[in-house]
Parts: structure tokens; C-alpha cells; sequence
């Protein structure tokens, strides 16, 4: 008799973007002639810039000749994108990150969930709340919960939450906490964190022996040059810290899929009898053995990003999302909104500051205004009251939708 992994019966998973999606449906039966704005998923919308198309062109050029054909390539990723991610992204920023140290895969959202495998099923997990949903499902998959608990928590789970109270960023846990996950800048707030915030938590990780998940997904929108853009940036944290990355929003890889993990050669966890051991080694032992690398065109199309055209025409790209977030955050503080994030980040997460529930919000929105957005509560339950919107919408689209919401009416 074949049994399923009951932990799957556990899991909410599914109810949000789902939801949105049953809301909107039927909305637009009733009103078929209402033209709906959508700027709830945080998918990308403009095309990948020329440097990138000219560079995974070629890629696709050599796998037609059997002089440059490649085959199976290296797991972990080829030396030209690792090497071209270490010398950028750390090493210029003075984070000493060798390109060994890197993981080449085709996503993060992979990648966030696969790390857990390295980590003993008795470690407590700490997340922030709001969330990623990858994080809180992954751990529910694992069987590292216990069961769904009204008010939206699972058993288990150290929930972390971020409110405007503590200005999005936890207070440091009280119990003991193994692994902890941390997203900046953050998805869904849009807020960041400061290199004496982020030392902080080093500072806790060290003290504690517990390993930091440090997801950086956003790192590309930080325009403020005292914002760190990796963990590696702050002193010690080689030791207690894996980071997480992705060309998804940085350069629209969303359809593409790449993104790379770091994992220090010096970063330790420890075997039940308090032994400490290499975390790199059974990382590298998990991607060779369950991933066959990302393909060579991909790869080629990323390490184009790192070229002086490549990183000026993602600039670009990203100052057109910023743009329409800015355009979001002076409409949104103009009508009364408390308005968050979208300064560093592509998210702008924002509050009636009227009182009103997520979804009650959101159901306004869609009646009143017809513009889509996600409900703050769908990431967690300290999301209640809040509400995001993402700038990966068009400019028109941006402007026709601020601009219907100055009629609203309260
Ligand atoms: C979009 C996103 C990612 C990237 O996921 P990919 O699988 O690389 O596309 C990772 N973390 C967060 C918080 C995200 O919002």
C-alpha cells in the first residue's frame, strides 16, 4: 500500500493567489465590460534587454555546431558565470565570496525550499510573518510542522513578525532558533535593512550556532548606497550565513530561470553530537546528485548581465519599474494611505490606515476602482490590514489605476 506524504494534507498552500484569481473571475462576469488592472503577482513584465537576447543567441548558435556543441555541463554552473558573479557581486562590494562558493540553478524559489534537505528534521525554524510563501510550505512539505492553526500559524513554526511597529524588521527571538529565514529587501513589505540590523542577526547566528537563510532576490532595486546588498557584507557572516539570489526580477529571468546560492566554504552546522561540519559539502553533494546544471544558452544570457551594456540596460529596466513605484507611493501617501517600501524594493506595501481587513480592501479595489492588488493577510498573519502592490505593471497601466483610485470614496 503506496502512502502519501500526509504533511501535503497540511498545507493552505494554494489559497491566495487562487482566491485573487476566484474573485476576480467572477467579478468580471458580472461586469464584463470593466477593464481590470492587474498589479497583485509579482511577475516581471518587460523583455529581456539586447545585450542579454544578443548573448543567449549565441548560446543557441554554438549548440548548433558540433565544434561548440556542449553537452552535460558542470552542476554547479559554468566557471564564466561563477566567476563573473563572484568578482561583481561580492568582491567588488568588498564581500569575499569565491566563485567555488557558488551554485548556479534555475531558481530561487528551488533553491529556498531544496536547502532544508541539508538541515536535521529536529532544527526550529524561524520566519519572518509576512512571508514568501516558500518558506513557511516548504517547511510544511518537510514535515518540520505540526498542524495549520486558526489565525493562519503553523505548530512549530517561530513566527517573526514585521509590522510598522518595529519598522518591518523582527526583534531578535526570545526562544532558541536554528535556522532563520531573512528576505531583504523584503517581499512583501518593500522594505530593507541596515548594516546594523543585518549585524545584529549575524551577531545572534554567531552567539547561537544557528544558520542564516538570507534571501536577496531584490538586491538589484537598492538604490540607496548605505543599504546592504548581501549578507556578506557584514562582518562574521561567511560563518552563519547562505544567500540566496536570482536574475528573475534583477534582469526578467522569471520565464528564463536562473538564479545561484552561496554557501561559504567556512560555514558550519552540527551533527546531534555537537560536532561541527561543513555545510558546503552537502550542498554540493544535493546539486550534483539531484541537478543536471542550468542550459548553456541561459547561462551565457546571464553572464551578459555582467557586461557594461548588460548592467546598463538592466539599470534601465529596473529605473522603469522604480519609476512606476514611485508614481504608486506619492499617489497612495496623496489619498491618505501609510505607505511603505517601494524606495529599494519593487514592492509597495501600504495600509488603509482606515481599519479595514486585507481582503475587505481588496474587494473595494476591485468593485470600486476595478485595479487588482494581493492582500496583505495572504503572507502572513501580521499582513492583515496591509495591502501590496507591485511595480511590474506598465506605466499606463500605473498612471490609469492611481489616477481611479482618487475617486474612491470612503
Ligand atoms: C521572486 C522571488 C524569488 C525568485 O524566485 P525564482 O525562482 O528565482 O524566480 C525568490 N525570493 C523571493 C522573495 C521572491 O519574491
Amino acid at each position: 500500500m503506496a502512502q502519501i506524504n500526509e504533511n501535503y494534507l497540511k498545507l493552505q498552500a494554494g489559497y491566495l493567489f487562487p482566491e485573487i484569481g476566484r474573485r476576480v473571475r467572477e467579478f468580471q462576469q458580472q461586469h464584463p465590460g470593466a477593464e481590470v488592472i492587474k498589479m497583485g503577482i509579482g511577475d516581471v513584465t518587460r523583455p529581456l534587454s539586447p545585450a542579454i537576447i544578443r548573448a543567449f543567441h549565441e548560446g543557441v548558435e554554438e549548440m548548433a555546431n558540433a565544434r561548440t556543441f556542449k553537452g552535460y555541463g558542470p552542476e554547479q554552473g559554468y566557471d564564466f558565470l561563477r566567476e563573473a558573479i563572484a568578482a561583481n557581486d561580492y568582491q567588488q562590494r568588498g564581500a569575499d565570496i569565491q566563485a567555488d562558493e557558488i551554485f548556479v540553478s534555475d531558481g530561487s524559489k528551488c533553491d529556498t525550499g531544496n536547502i532544508l534537505e541539508i538541515f536535521g528534521n529536529n532544527n526550529t525554524i524561524a520566519i519572518q510573518d509576512p512571508a514568501y510563501p516558500v518558506y513557511v510550505d516548504t517547511n510544511v512539505m518537510g514535515g518540520r510542522t505540526g498542524k495549520y492553526q486558526t489565525g493562519g500559524y503553523y505548530e512549530g513554526i517561530v513566527y517573526m513578525p514585521c509590522t510598522a511597529e518595529n519598522g518591518f524588521i523582527p526583534e531578535l527571538p526570545k526562544q532558541k532558533v536554528d535556522v532563520i529565514f531573512l528576505c531583504y529587501p523584503n517581499n512583501p513589505t518593500g522594505t530593507t535593512a541596515s548594516k546594523q540590523e543585518l549585524k545584529k542577526w549575524v551577531d545572534f547566528a554567531r552567539e547561537n550556532k544557528a544558520v542564516i537563510l538570507f534571501d536577496s532576490a531584490y538586491e538589484a532595486y537598492i538604490a540607496d548606497p548605505a543599504i546592504p546588498h548581501s549578507i556578506y557584507e557584514i562582518e562574521g557572516a561567511r560563518e552563519v550565513a547562505i544567500e540566496f539570489r536570482s536574475f528573475s526580477k534583477t534582469a526578467g529571468f522569471t520565464g528564463t530561470r536562473c538564479a545561484y546560492t552561496v554557501v561559504p566554504k567556512n560555514l558550519m552546522a552540527y551533527t546531534s553530537e555537537g560536532e561541527a561540519r561543513p555545510l558546503h559539502p552537502l550542498w554540493f553533494r544535493r546539486h550534483t546528485t539531484k541537478f543536471n546544471g542550468v542550459s548553456y544558452p541561459v547561462q551565457k544570457a546571464a553572464a551578459a548581465i555582467y557586461t557594461p551594456e548588460g548592467k546598463k540596460e538592466v539599470q534601465e529596466t529596473i529605473g522603469y519599474y522604480m519609476n512606476n513605484a514611485r508614481i504608486m507611493r506619492e499617489s497612495l501617501s496623496a489619498l491618505g494611505f501609510e505607505v511603505y517600501g517601494g524606495v529599494n524594493a519593487p514592492y509597495v506595501w501600504f495600509n488603509s490606515g482606515r481599519g479595514m481587513k486585507s481582503w475587505d480592501l481588496f474587494d473595494k479595489l476591485l468593485h470600486e476602482s476595478n485595479v487588482v492588488g494581493t492582500p496583505g493577510s495572504g503572507f502572513g498573519p501580521s499582513g492583515e490590514g496591509y495591502f501590496r502592490f507591485s511595480s511590474f505593471a506598465s506605466y499606463e497601466d500605473v498612471v490609469k489605476a492611481m489616477g481611479r483610485l482618487k475617486e474612491l470614496t470612503w
